[in-house]
């Protein structure tokens, strides 16, 4: 559910009514989809997910570039379908490289049926010996008269093997490292181009490995200028983090409200263990968490919205605070519920699952702990040597 009230002043007039629908619309259409139990149900279930948001509107404010709207629809969607919040997020990542760089061309023939949920996107760059040090990727994509040719290995990649299109970056320049990554367009079936086979996730999750082998792409499925990918990622990240801090935020309210109705209703030594002052010290922690995760997400997506070019730093804050917020309210709402709660078939027990992942994809914790203390480091090194390095 989505608490438009709390974060009101991060939000435009027609944010609440969207995030009602989008509240309504999720409880109504995706809670009562049970958890597949199985990776290729799970699969199976992402592909109708997809088309479910797409009929409701759900991904069009990636289009709109209305990061609100986004931050929004996710903690909604999250709260009732950690697995429909997945396949949001993929469309987010995949849709905004070719919105930002996409030729007229890809992005007509790939992006607008995305935004409709007609087509599934993916991005393809963590890989075997790359993962958060992406300028190491060894994936490599070789000019060949109109076309590149990509050899490499990716893996840990959402939707692998049921995208209907890849963003994969590769490098085109391998001793200019991350400035020598490119990102292309590589729809599923080209030549060369195979699913490697899934990476079973404890929850519903499409995840696997993708091999590329001479693939062929034209140089027109090039997004932005040769060298530019790297780039182009991070900013898609940017962008995107404050929407995984979202998702959190959902699972989280997901949480507290389980625990909360829970310790109401539940009586052991006489009386409702809502009444016993530990329960609630546990709930206001969770409450006074929870909140404080919203405020940095919204005002990262407010920020952008406002015009920021980048937000870095404000994206990496939400997304590392809300994120491990969100695994510690979840942990504390199983407590309070007890046996039950570890139950595979409680709501809690998937969201225990499901949150841990938030955590490392996107940028670990730990690498947006860095890009908050680097920048601060940078920014008091510049103000040093532009008043000459000397102390008051
Ligand atoms: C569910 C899920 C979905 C994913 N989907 C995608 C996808 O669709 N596309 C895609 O490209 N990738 C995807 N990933 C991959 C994800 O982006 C990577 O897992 C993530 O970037 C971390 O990389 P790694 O797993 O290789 O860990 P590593 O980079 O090996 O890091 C391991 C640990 O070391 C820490 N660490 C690393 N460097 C430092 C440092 N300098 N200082 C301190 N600590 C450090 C990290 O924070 C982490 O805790 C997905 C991952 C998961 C779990």
């Amino acid at each position: 559910m989505s608490d438009t009230h709390t974060v009101r002043a991060f939000l435009e007039a027609d944010h609440h009514p969207w995030g009602a629908a989008m509240a309504a619309f999720a409880a109504r259409a995706l809670a009562p989809r049970a958890e597949p139990p199985s990776d290729d149900e799970a699969r199976a279930e992402a592909r109708a997910l997809l088309g479910i948001l797409g009929a409701e509107g759900a991904f069009t404010p990636i289009g709109g570039r209305d990061l609100r709207a986004c931050c929004l629809a996710r903690e909604a969607i999250a709260a009732a379908s950690p697995l429909a919040d997945a396949v949001w997020a993929l469309q987010g990542l995949g849709i905004t490289p070719l919105l930002v760089s996409g030729s007229d061309e890809l992005r007509e023939r790939w992006a607008e049926p995305a935004l409709a949920g007609e087509v599934m996107s993916a991005f393809a760059m963590t890989e075997p010996g790359a993962g958060s040090d992406v300028g190491s990727m060894a994936t490599r994509a070789v000019r060949d008269g109109d076309a590149y040719v990509l050899d490499g290995h990716k893996w840990l990649i959402s939707n692998a093997g049921i995208a209907d299109y890849y963003v994969v970056f590769a490098s085109t320049e391998p001793e200019a490292g991350s400035r020598g990554i490119s990102a292309f367009v590589v729809p599923a079936g080209t030549e060369g181009l195979t699913y490697a086979g899934a990476q079973v996730m404890s929850a519903a999750h499409p995840l696997g490995e993708l091999r590329l082998e001479a693939c062929r792409v034209p140089v027109g499925h090039r997004l932005g200028e040769e060298g530019r990918g790297f780039m182009l990622g991070m900013a898609t990240l940017d962008q995107l983090r404050p929407t995984v801090g979202a998702a959190a935020c959902g699972m989280a309210e997901r949480a507290l409200r389980e625990a909360l109705d829970h310790a109401v209703s539940r009586e052991q030594f006489g009386k409702p263990l809502a009444d016993f002052q530990l329960i609630q010290e546990k709930l206001g922690r969770m409450a006074i968490e929870l909140t404080a995760s919203r405020m940095l997400v919204y005002r990262a997506a407010y920020e952008k919205d406002l015009g920021a070019e980048r937000i870095t730093t404000e994206a990496a804050m939400a997304k590392a605070y809300a994120t491990e917020a969100a695994q510690r309210v979840i942990d504390d709402a199983i407590q309070i519920v007890g046996g039950l709660g570890v139950l595979a078939s409680h709501p809690l027990d998937r969201l225990y699952r499901s949150i841990r992942a938030l955590r490392i994809y996107e940028g670990a914790t730990e690498i947006q702990h860095l890009i908050v203390g680097g920048t601060m480091v940078a920014d008091a090194k510049a103000s040093a040597g532009a008043s000459g390095g000397e102390g008051a």
